[in-house]
């Protein structure tokens, strides 16, 4: 197979060209990193967990109305997406307190918040992504105001439908970030949801134990990280057949044989 251009490499992706222009071939690697890449690490088989749960994820927002730059699966770690420019910002949402904000201000992790948060973090590995308002994105122009308030209305949205999908099957949902592009239609601007969402990017916690079904588990070197993320597809319905094991001991066999 001629050997495609790679655009772009990330911490847990990777960007090639297309087969036409204005598409992108994005592949779910094995890769795990935190703490802005101190910590690395490999969680075999999660690319292709990650590529399936976000394919469907995807698929359901796109069901709603939220545009997004997914087009189609094309294998176990391949998908097909619109190019788009990133906006350089992580929005983050929030339902529970976990994470950061539970360090910044010494809140206890779990104590749900009275209403959902939103938050800016600007994406930039050297600065270890700070966190920004909206006043600093339209100070230095890395989004318009209706720019932001698409972000800011979309995200709402996906936490809502979200929240609902996750609760449904006995999962709290309890933040996650996401990433969103602009696409350019006869020289108007538009902005869509990109990148993924994966439990690498969601905190998802089992509603009944409480437990951990995301990349805190590796973060937190809990262990278990494939079982968490297979649990989570399994509920998803994605794995009719089984855990979804026999997918990834398919994927082995077939890297085995060279294929
Ligand atoms: N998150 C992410 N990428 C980042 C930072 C955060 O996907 O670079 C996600 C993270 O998985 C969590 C949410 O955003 O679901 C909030 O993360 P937080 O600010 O608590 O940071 P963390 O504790 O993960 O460093």
């Amino acid at each position: 197979m001629a050997r495609r251009r790679q655009i772009y490499e990330g911490k847990a992706k990777i960007l090639y060209e297309g087969p036409e222009p204005g598409t992108l071939i994005q592949y779910f690697k094995d890769d795990a990193t935190a703490f802005n890449a101190q910590k690395k690490g490999t969680i075999n088989g999660k690319g292709v967990l990650n590529n399936r749960i976000s394919e469907h994820v995807f698929t359901l927002l796109a069901g709603i109305g939220i545009p997004t730059h997914f087009i189609r699966r094309l294998n176990m770690r391949e998908q097909l997406i619109r190019q788009v420019e990133i906006v350089p910002i992580e929005v983050v949402v929030r339902n529970v307190v976990a994470g950061s904000l539970a360090k910044k201000l010494g809140i206890e992790e779990g104590t749900p918040l009275p209403r959902t948060i939103v938050e800016y973090y600007y994406k930039d590995d050297a600065l270890g992504d700070p966190m920004v308002t909206d006043e600093h994105i339209l100070a230095f122009g890395w989004a318009s105001q209706e720019e932001l308030h698409d972000m800011a209305d979309m995200a709402i949205r996906v936490n809502d439908f979200l929240s609902g999908l996750f609760a449904g099957i006995g999962i709290r949902l309890v933040d996650f970030k996401l990433e969103f592009g602009r696409i350019w239609e006869n020289e108007y601007g538009r902005i869509i949801l990109a990148d993924e969402i994966s439990p690498d990017g969601c905190r998802l916690w089992d509603i009944a134990t409480g437990e951990k079904l995301d990349k805190d588990r590796f973060r937190r070197d809990l262990g278990g990280e494939v079982e968490a993320y297979q649990e989570v597809a399994r509920r998803l319905g994605l794995f009719p057949e089984g855990d979804g094991s026999d997918v990834l001991d398919l994927e082995t066999h077939r890297k085995k044989r060279g294929k």
